[in-house]
């Protein structure tokens, strides 16, 4: 079978692999739909892996179960989690299931025809598709799970006020997911056709990253905000986030500037105004399952996201589109052809 294999962003190679077929409680699906992350273009951390078949956001469609597989049959739509917590670590017993020491296998890149699903995300890691979730929106689950669990991390509630800043896919899921839970919702971006779609998912101000943020934040909550999401690199908006922050706020960084970069943080202020500095990465268990239920319901839209399709071929050309953060969002690769 074909897949895409990452040596770095400017190198991706099309290589042919061997599929060897689904052992006693594996499977083998047929990827339909792999979305293109932004952590996918970050080569100082996936570069210590490459080279790599890289991909975690897919949706697919069984095709062969191994003897001892009962839940699943040929022909489901599901979704797999690129891994799963072992459950009894200290890490996971402590809610940390990111940190999970005890992780044994993922699931192989989803930029590829198949994937050979290993038994332990058979078991735990794979979720029938309802039908009401297509392939392309199932690449939604992971990320938006992230965003989910960010959100829980800092204590959001209805009624307060929160600040994305940056608004590509990530930013764009926190402006929804925080309108779903009743915030009051501010976001930044440098580009204001990217603005535009925060408005149209619900934030109720949307300020240019070049703006006064911290300023135009006061002027439209007459206050600052309860929390502060980073969806951005940009070392100027870590700056505002500090700036915008109410007493008793929390700080989330859900992207990071890079790590060669230094941020100062005001701790003296912070400490007399009980401020917290969050940081969250990728999702648990339970935030997988509440994000697969808000899509189902159509609680989140992810379609309008969408604003590349493309086939494995093409798959060099949708992390330069990703790369560059211009007038792609969500880039989804069809190694089948354009079934959604
Ligand atoms: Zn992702
Ligand atoms: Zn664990």
């Amino acid at each position: 079978m074909k897949a895409a294999v990452w040596y770095h962003n400017r190198d991706i190679r099309i290589e042919e692999q061997t599929l060897r077929r689904p052992g006693s409680g594996e499977m083998t699906v047929k990827v339909r739909s792999s979305g293109i992350c932004g952590s996918d273009v970050v080569e100082w951390y996936r570069l210590p892996r490459a080279p790599l078949v890289q991909g975690h956001e897919v949706g697919a469609e069984v095709v062969e179960t191994g003897a001892e597989v009962t839940r699943f049959r040929p022909g489901d739509r599901v979704f797999i989690a690129p891994k799963v917590p072992c459950l009894e670590c200290k890490y996971c017993r402590g809610g940390h299931f990111p940190q999970c020491v005890g992780v044994k296998e993922r699931m192989p890149g989803g930029f590829a025809e198949y994937v050979l699903v290993p038994r332990v995300l058979v078991e735990r890691g794979a979720y029938l598709l309802p039908p009401s979730v297509s392939f392309d929106q199932a690449t939604f689950i992971e990320p938006l799970a992230c965003v989910l669990r960010s959100q829980r991390l800092a204590g959001l509630q209805a009624g307060q006020a929160v600040l994305v800043l940056g608004c590509g896919m990530s930013g764009l899921l926190q402006v929804q997911a925080a309108k779903h839970l009743g915030c009051r919702v501010a976001a930044t971006d440098a580009d204001p056709s990217r603005l535009a779609r925060a408005a149209a998912f619900g934030a109720d101000h949307t300020f240019l990253a070049a703006e006064d943020v911290p300023a135009r934040v006061v002027a439209s909550f007459a206050a600052k905000v309860d929390a502060a999401i980073l969806c951005t690199a940009a070392l100027p908006a870590v700056s505002q986030a500090w700036a915008a922050i109410d007493k008793g706020g929390a700080i989330v960084f859900f992207a990071v500037p890079g790590p060669t970069e230094d941020v100062i943080v005001p701790l003296n202020a912070f400490w007399t105004q009980e401020i917290r500095i969050l940081t969250s990465y990728y999702c648990g268990p339970s935030e997988i399952e509440a994000s697969l239920r808000l899509l189902a319901e159509g609680d989140i839209e992810v379609d309008s996201l969408i604003t590349h399709r493309l086939p494995l071929a093409e798959t060099a050309r949708g992390f330069g589109l990703v790369l560059e953060g211009k007038e792609a969002i969500k880039v989804v690769i069809k190694p089948h052809g354009d079934e959604s």
